[in-house]
């Protein structure tokens, strides 16, 4: 764990581990805080080394690229968190690490997550690790069908995952699935999907956005609604985890963490990651402080000012080349509030930018209500 130590003056460099929109979006945060950021990235011309003071052009997995970028930066933070573990060490030993290394490695792995969260006495799907097929069949019988078969590593965006309603289809996904071991999940027929934004200061402050739901489509995350609607108790007992883990983990920086609110009220925390999260775009509108402006001032040692929410929002992510088609509509329509990635090629399935839609504290619409909010942009049916 790094030493407590003073605020980053102005003028520090922040560096950033990955290019990516989260990288791009921590950057402009920073530079609005008076600091320079680094970001190491392959991509010279990606989201993040678009708009970062400076980049470190390399691999990630390379040791003199880390170092060299150790040697460029006053404080290290992640916007991707697949590093090798001799590369985190390698990073800590030169330069603060926030969040610690440690929280990284529990993120990369979800068994080591699955660990963590039940020793924190965190509520969880029941689990059951597989690394042979005999595990696998006992996972089954464990569980009861249908459940979900998971990569523990590299999986994002529901990649890495089945879902297996029979016996039959135990062996082929066992293969299918890699690299192993895996783990089994009971299914959570949810009633809907929360998360939480938390935040932790080097001086022990907790910060926690409020609770959002979160829909996903084609396994991609689509719209945010903040505040989740859900009833008052449910939305404090989900900040509530959220401050428990970060405390638990005794995090410096940022967390989202991600929950399903269960048929019988329960909250089952499905999964956590250290850094900016999707579902928390919301707030770079709607609060007076972002959850990028949070992170980055968790990592440079500021204090963590309160996170409010000054009006409800919609976020609805622009995907592929379909969202994008509609960019020039959603600049003329007002009310939308546009943010793009800077990606030059809209892939089927890349996240390319966002929009943001507020309404006074209160009166967030319903369902057909964002619809109408949203202009040209459709939200299309919840992905099963
Ligand atoms: P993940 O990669 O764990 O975030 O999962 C991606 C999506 O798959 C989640 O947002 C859920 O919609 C769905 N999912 C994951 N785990 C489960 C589960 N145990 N039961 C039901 N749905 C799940």
């Amino acid at each position: 764990m790094s030493a407590p130590g003073p605020a980053l003056p102005p003028g520090a460099v922040i560096g950033i581990v990955g290019g990516g929109q989260l990288g791009r979006m921590s950057a402009l945060a920073a530079s609005r805080l008076g600091y320079r950021t680094n970001v190491l990235t392959d991509d010279a011309d990606g989201p993040a080394a678009q708009v970062a003071t400076a980049i470190t052009l390399g691999v990630h997995s390379d040791a003199d690229t880390l170092r060299r970028f150790a040697d460029a930066v006053d404080v290290v933070t992640f916007e991707f968190e697949n590093v090798s573990a001799d590369g985190l060490d390698l990073l800590a030993a030169m330069r603060p690490v926030r969040p610690d290394g440690a929280i990284l490695r529990i993120s990369q792995d979800r068994l080591a997550e699955k660990r963590f969260l039940s020793g924190a006495g965190v509520p969880l799907a029941p689990w059951h690790p597989v690394d042979t097929l005999a595990s696998l069949e006992e996972a089954a019988a464990v569980l009861g069908l249908p459940f979900v078969l998971k990569t523990t590593r590299l999986g994002y965006d529901g990649k890495g995952q089945r879902v297996l309603r029979d016996r039959d289809g135990l062996r082929a996904a066992f293969e299918a699935l890699s690299p192993h071991p895996l783990v089994a999940e009971g299914f959570v027929d949810f009633a809907c999907e929360l998360s939480v934004m938390v935040a932790r200061g080097l001086d022990g402050t907790v910060r926690c956005f409020d609770t959002v739901q979160n829909r996903h489509r084609h396994h991609i995350l689509d719209l945010t609604l903040a505040p989740a609607p859900v009833p008052p108790e449910v939305a404090s007992d989900a900040q509530a985890l959220a401050a428990r883990i970060a405390e638990s983990l005794s995090l410096v920086g940022l967390l989202g963490v991600e929950m399903f609110l269960a048929p019988d009220g329960r909250l089952l925390v499905n999964e956590i990651a250290p850094r900016p999260h999707n579902s928390g775009h919301w707030t770079m509108d709607a609060c007076p402080v972002s959850q990028f402006e949070m992170h980055v001032r968790a990592v440079a040692g500021l204090p963590l000012p309160p996170a409010t929410r000054h009006s409800d929002a919609v976020m609805k992510n622009l995907v592929g080349p379909d969202d994008m088609a509609l960019w020039p509509e959603i600049l003329a329509t007002p009310g939308l509030l546009p943010h793009h990635y800077g990606k030059n090629e809209a892939r089927p399935g890349r996240k390319m930018g966002h929009v943001n839609r507020l309404f006074p504290r209160g009166a967030l619409p319903g369902a057909f209500g964002i619809e109408a909010a949203l202009g040209p942009l459709r939200t299309g049916a919840e992905d099963p």
